[in-house]
């Protein structure tokens, strides 16, 4: 946990959110600023800053996160199909520095 990130405050409570899901390795959370009709973001407890410095036990709830959320596509709102992203870094435009999924649909996104 480290004091001033946004995604560890939330976490504690001591910043608002409306939470989707959560138990003991993570949290699904609306997002803020949604750039699709449903705009969500899985965020594991632990505080692993980015994608590249990822661990084993990390990267293991990431693989639960994923499971997960395809067990929750009608709870998500998600049905129909969703995308998952993960920006890594300034060229990816990553803002907060705490790994996180983000998790769009709820519409036909975009084709890339
Ligand atoms: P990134 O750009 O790092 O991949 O994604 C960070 C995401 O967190 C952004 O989509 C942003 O809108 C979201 N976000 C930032 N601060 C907050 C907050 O306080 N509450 C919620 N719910 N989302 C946030
Ligand atoms: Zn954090």
């Amino acid at each position: 946990m480290v004091e001033d990130c946004v995604f560890c405050k939330i976490r504690k409570g001591e910043i608002p959110s409306t939470v989707l899901y959560s138990d003991d390795d993570f949290m699904i959370i609306k997002d803020i600023n949604p750039q699709a009709k449903i705009h969500l973001v899985a965020i594991p407890n632990i505080h692993v800053p980015y994608i590249d410095m990822m661990t084993e036990e990390g990267a293991c709830i990431l693989g639960k996160i994923i499971s997960k959320i395809s067990h929750l596509q009608e709870e998500l709102g998600i049905t129909g199909g969703y995308r998952l992203v993960v920006n890594q870094g300034e060229n990816a435009h990553q803002t907060v520095a705490h790994v996180h999924i983000h998790i769009l649909g709820g519409e036909k996104l975009k084709d890339f």
